[in-house]
């Protein structure tokens, strides 16, 4: 059976099943005890219901329970104009008051939910399109880079005797400025991908995520004699490959942006309720509390490329990761101390 048609019979059953019971109510207090203090408020439920279901039409029920009040007050009081029947015509009239107020309200509130689930519906497709936009020019700009990087070489090797010191200067710039630009695209790709690649999440335990990121990482370990220390890892649902860039992007920007010293990490982790709190210790440059919320901004970068390496897009590519297990990832850091980035994860509140 539909189930709109199926929700519409529970919600007339209530109705019915609430107004027979207000009706006996009323008739017990009114028309058995005598009193008539009571009576008109039993039909506030059924009303209120009504009008919050069916809007304008769910108006219908108050009107008739009003009726039902008015009927049998010229019923059963052979005295009319007295101070009762004021009472009773006060009481239907507030039961129809109420029952447009509600249904007023719930108009109201209708509209307002339909046009946030509009402004969301809009908000995703443009996401979407904007995805999609990005994974598309980037894949598709790797391709004529390529080829430039590639001519470029040529031209030098074969004509290297004719060509002067400033034209292979030249050269130079061409070749080095599409590396910079590939590794850009990369990078963006490597984002986009994130959403459009996603790969379902297993049971994993971190403690091989972690091993893996610092195999990746094991060249810049050595070079700068980093030294990295973790808590035992738990077993959890990932995306493992994700999972890996996530680790390695925080370990990365631990070894990159430190002091003279070598690189003292820690990876820290505990069960906070249903979330998991992980935690990258450094004791590098550090950062300014002013810059804090603005690094997770695609392409923002607080130095040159000339400083540090880097294209401003590991972060949000954090973020983005972290955003899949509805978690967040902010910074805590004191400049020329080091810096703490933190991150959780609700494994119970994945969005896939
Ligand atoms: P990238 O490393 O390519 O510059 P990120 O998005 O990873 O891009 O980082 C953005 C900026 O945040 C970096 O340029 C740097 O200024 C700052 N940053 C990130 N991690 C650290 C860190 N551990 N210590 C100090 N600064 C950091």
């Amino acid at each position: 059976m539909n189930l709109k048609l199926k929700d519409e019979r529970m919600r007339l059953l209530i109705i019915l099943i609430l107004m027979i019971v207000s009706f006996l109510l009323f008739y017990y207090f009114k028309v058995i005890l005598k009193t008539s203090i009571l009576v008109a408020h039993f039909f506030y439920f059924p009303s209120i219901l009504a009008c919050l279901w069916w809007k304008r039409k769910g108006l219908i029920i108050p009107g008739l329970l009003a009726a039902i009040i008015i009927i049998f007050h010229f019923v059963l009081e052979n005295e009319f104009f007295n101070i009762e029947t004021i009472n009773n015509f006060l009481r239907a009239i507030s039961l129809l008051s109420a029952g447009i107020v509600v249904s007023f309200l719930s108009e109201h509130i209708l509209k307002k939910e339909f046009e946030f689930n509009e402004i969301m519906e809009d908000l995703r497709r443009s996401n979407e399109d904007l995805q999609q936009f990005a994974y598309v020019a980037s894949h598709d700009l790797q391709e004529p880079l390529r080829a430039i990087v590639s001519f470029s070489q040529l031209l030098e090797d074969k004509y290297q005797e004719k060509i002067d010191k400033d034209g292979k200067d030249f050269i130079q710039f061409i070749t080095d400025g599409a590396r910079k630009m590939n590794t850009l695209i990369k990078d963006l790709l490597t984002y986009s991908r994130i959403t459009t690649h996603a790969q379902p999440l297993k049971l994993i335990n971190l403690e091989k995520i972690l091993e893996d990121a610092l195999f990746n990482l094991h060249e810049s370990i050595r070079e700068t004699g980093a030294v990295i220390t973790h808590e035992k890892m738990p077993i959890l649902k990932v995306d493992k490959t994700q999972f890996i860039q996530l680790f390695q992007n925080l370990l990365s920007n631990a070894i990159k942006f430190r002091r003279d010293e070598p690189p003292r990490i820690h990876i820290g982790v505990k069960k906070i309720n249903d979330e998991w709190l992980f935690s990258v210790k450094d004791n590098g440059i550090g950062i300014e509390s002013k810059f804090f919320g603005k690094l997770f901004n695609i392409f923002y970068r607080l130095h040159t490329k000339e400083e540090y390496s880097g294209t401003g897009i590991g972060l949000p590519i954090c973020k983005k990761i972290v955003q899949r297990y509805s978690g967040k990832i902010w910074v805590k850091s004191d400049i020329g101390k080091g810096s703490t980035f933190f991150f959780t994860i609700f494994p119970k509140k994945i969005k896939d």
